[in-house]
C-alpha cells in the first residue's frame, strides 16, 4: 500500500451505502471476505427498504449498516493517501481542500489580538468583524445545514414551547435555540459577533486534528490510553477511567460542534462516521450507550448528546432510532422522586453533575426534533430546586445536602437557562455575578467549570460576556500544546493540573477545551434576538 502521496480528496472516502465505492474496495481487496460483506450489505439494504422509518425499535435494526462500515477499517486508505500535496498557503485559510488530517497542525505563538485586554466593552467581544477579510477563515468552509427548529435563527426566550412546544404546565419548555449557528455563513457571523477570533478557530482546528490522529482502529477513543495513527504516541496524560464510550462521545462532540459530520464533505467525515459507528454498534436494546463501562449514566449522557447532535445535524434516518432510544433510556433512568440522575439508571437520589449531561442530551434531542417527555423536564425542575443555593437561588450544589461550588453553579445555572429562566431572572443575575468573581485563571484550572460557565455567559451577550470571553479564550489558547505528538491537545497536568485530568485525562480536557472555544457558534445565545430574524418578521 505504499502509494505515492496524493492530494487529499474527501469524496474518495466511501460514504455509507455508497455501492460504487464498495465495489471498488472489493475489487482491490480480498474478494472472498468482501463478497460475504457485500451480501450482508445487500441484505441490510433490503431490510432497510421495508422498515417503516418512524419506528425507533425497528430503526435500531439498521445499526448493522454502521457496524459494516466500522468493519471497513481494514481497507482504510493508508496514511500517505491522506497527506497533502500542497501545504495551506496561510494557516488562517484552512479549508476542506487544504486541511490535512494526518499531519499535526502547526500551532503558533499567539498574537496581540488574543491578548487584547481592552477594558472598554466591544459588542464584538474583541472578535473580528464578520465581513472583514481576516474572518473569512471559514475553518472548514463549504458546508451548510438546515437550521433546526422553526426558522433559520431559531431561538426563543426560553419558556414553554418557545421552540418546540413540549414543555408542560409548570415544567417549562426549552428555549427554541437551535443548531443554526453551525452552518457556514451563520458560523462566521456568530464567531465574529460572539467574540471568536481567527486564533480561537485555529485552536479548534488543532484540537480536531489531534482527535483525528488519536482515534483507535475500532473507531473509538480511550481515556486511559492513547493510540496515535502516525507515530508512536508520546502524548501522555492518560486518565484513570477505562471508558471508551465516554471518550468517544467526548471526541465526537467537538467535531459535531464545528458541523463536521459523517455526511459533510469535510476532512473528518470518516473519523466521525467511525466514532458514531462505535457508539451505535455498542448500544444495548434498552438504549444504553455506555458500552458496559463504569459510570453508566455519566457516559450515556455524553454519548446521547453526540447521537442527538449527529442526528439533528444530518437527519440521517439510521440515527433516529439510536438517538430516540438513548433519550428514552434517560427518561426511564430518572429518579422520579428527586427528579435527578445518578451513576446507575434508576438509582435513588442524584447529583448535579450527572444531571447536567442528561439535561444537555434532552435539550439536544428537542433541538433535533426528537420526542422528550414533559414529565422528565418537570422532574428536572424539581431537582434543580433541591440543589439551588445562594440568596436568590442562582448558586447550586452537588447534592441537596452539600454547599454551592463554582462548577455545580455553572451546571445548575445553564440548566436553569435551558428550562426557561428569563435574562433578568434574579437567579441568572446572581449566578452571573458569582462567575465574574471566579474568572478563568491558569493557576486555578477547571475545564469543567469553564465549559459550563462559558455557555451561561455566552447566553448573556454584553459587557460581562465580553470580559469573561477575553480571559477564557486567552487562558485556553495559551495553554494549548504547541508541538510534538500532543500538538493541538490540552495537557491535563500542565501548566497546572486540572482537577478532571486524573480521571478523564487528555481526551476529556481537550474535548472540553475545544468545545469551550466553539461556544460562539455551537448553540445560538438564548437571550439575544437575531436582528435579521427580527427584521424579516
Ligand atoms: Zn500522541
Amino acid at each position: 500500500m505504499n502509494k505515492p502521496a496524493e492530494q487529499f480528496k474527501v469524496r474518495k472516502i466511501p460514504s455509507i451505502g455508497d455501492i460504487k465505492t464498495r465495489a471498488q474496495v472489493w475489487w482491490a481487496s480480498d474478494s472472498r471476505y468482501m463478497a460475504i460483506s457485500m451480501t450482508g450489505h445487500a441484505l441490510i439494504l433490503l431490510i432497510i427498504a421495508f422498515i417503516p422509518m418512524a419506528n425507533p425499535e425497528l430503526l435500531k435494526q439498521e445499526a448493522p449498516a454502521f457496524e459494516a462500515k466500522v468493519d471497513q477499517a481494514v481497507v482504510e486508505p493508508s496514511f500517505e493517501q491522506f497527506e497533502l500535496g500542497e501545504p495551506p498557503l496561510d494557516p488562517t485559510e484552512l479549508s476542506t481542500e487544504s486541511l490535512t488530517i494526518m499531519e499535526p497542525v502547526a500551532m503558533e505563538a499567539q498574537t496581540e489580538e488574543i491578548n487584547n485586554d481592552n477594558p472598554v466593552f466591544e459588542t464584538r467581544g474583541g472578535g473580528a468583524s464578520a465581513d472583514s477579510k481576516s474572518m473569512s477563515i471559514g475553518g472548514f468552509g463549504g458546508f451548510d445545514i438546515d437550521a433546526i427548529g422553526s426558522g433559520p435563527a431559531v431561538r426563543g426566550g426560553g419558556g414553554t414551547g418557545a421552540g418546540f412546544g413540549s414543555g408542560g404546565p409548570g415544567a417549562g419548555g426549552f428555549g427554541g435555540s437551535g443548531f443554526g449557528g453551525r452552518g457556514e455563513g451563520m458560523r462566521k457571523a456568530m464567531l465574529a459577533s460572539g467574540g471568536g477570533t481567527a486564533q480561537t478557530e485555529k485552536a479548534v482546528q488543532g484540537g480536531l486534528v489531534w482527535f483525528s490522529r488519536h482515534q483507535n482502529p475500532d473507531g473509538s477513543w480511550s481515556l486511559n490510553k492513547h493510540y496515535c495513527k502516525d507515530r508512536v504516541c508520546t502524548c501522555g496524560g492518560e486518565g484513570d477511567l477505562q471508558q471508551n464510550a465516554a471518550a468517544t462521545a467526548f471526541a465526537l462532540l467537538p467535531f459535531l460542534a464545528a458541523n463536521q459530520t459523517h455526511e459533510s464533505e469535510g476532512p473528518f467525515k470518516l473519523t466521525v462516521d467511525r466514532g458514531l459507528g462505535y457508539l451505535v454498534k455498542n448500544q444495548k436494546p434498552t438504549g444504553d450507550l455506555s458500552a458496559g463501562g463504569a459510570q453508566v449514566m455519566y457516559t450515556h449522557g455524553l454519548a446521547a448528546i453526540a447521537m442527538c447532535e449527529a442526528f439533528g445535524l444530518t437527519k440521517d434516518k439510521r440515527l433516529l432510532g439510536p438517538a430516540q432510544l438513548a433519550i428514552n433510556f434517560i427518561q426511564n433512568a430518572q429518579d422520579k422522586e428527586t427528579g435527578g440522575w445518578w451513576y446507575s439508571p434508576g438509582q435513588k437520589g442524584g447529583d448535579t453533575s450527572v444531571f447536567g449531561w442528561q439535561l444537555m442530551a434532552l435539550k439536544s434531542a428537542q433541538m433535533s426534533g426528537l420526542t422528550v417527555n414533559p414529565a422528565t423536564l418537570a422532574g428536572a425542575q424539581k431537582w434543580l430546586k433541591s440543589v439551588s443555593k445562594g440568596q436568590k437561588g442562582g448558586l447550586f450544589s452537588y447534592t441537596p445536602a452539600s454547599g454551592a461550588t463554582p462548577t455545580m453553579s455553572s451546571v445548575g445555572l445553564l440548566a436553569t437557562q435551558y428550562l426557561g429562566a428569563q435574562r433578568n431572572d434574579p437567579r441568572v443575575i446572581e449566578g452571573m455575578n458569582y462567575f465574574l468573581t471566579q474568572m478563568p485563571n491558569p493557576k486555578a484550572r477547571n475545564c469543567y467549570y469553564w465549559y459550563y460557565a462559558t455557555q451561561v455567559m455566552h447566553n448573556l451577550p454584553g459587557p460581562e460576556w465580553d470580559r469573561w470571553n477575553r480571559e477564557m479564550r486567552r487562558v485556553l489558547i495559551e495553554s494549548q500544546v504547541k508541538d510534538g505528538c500532543a500538538v493541538g491537545s490540552w495537557d491535563p497536568n500542565q501548566p497546572t493540573p486540572d482537577p478532571h485530568g486524573k480521571t478523564g485525562g487528555r481526551v476529556m480536557v481537550t474535548a472540553i477545551a475545544t468545545l469551550t472555544l466553539e461556544v460562539y457558534y455551537r448553540y445560538l445565545p438564548l437571550y439575544q434576538l437575531d436582528p435579521e430574524a427580527t427584521a424579516s418578521k
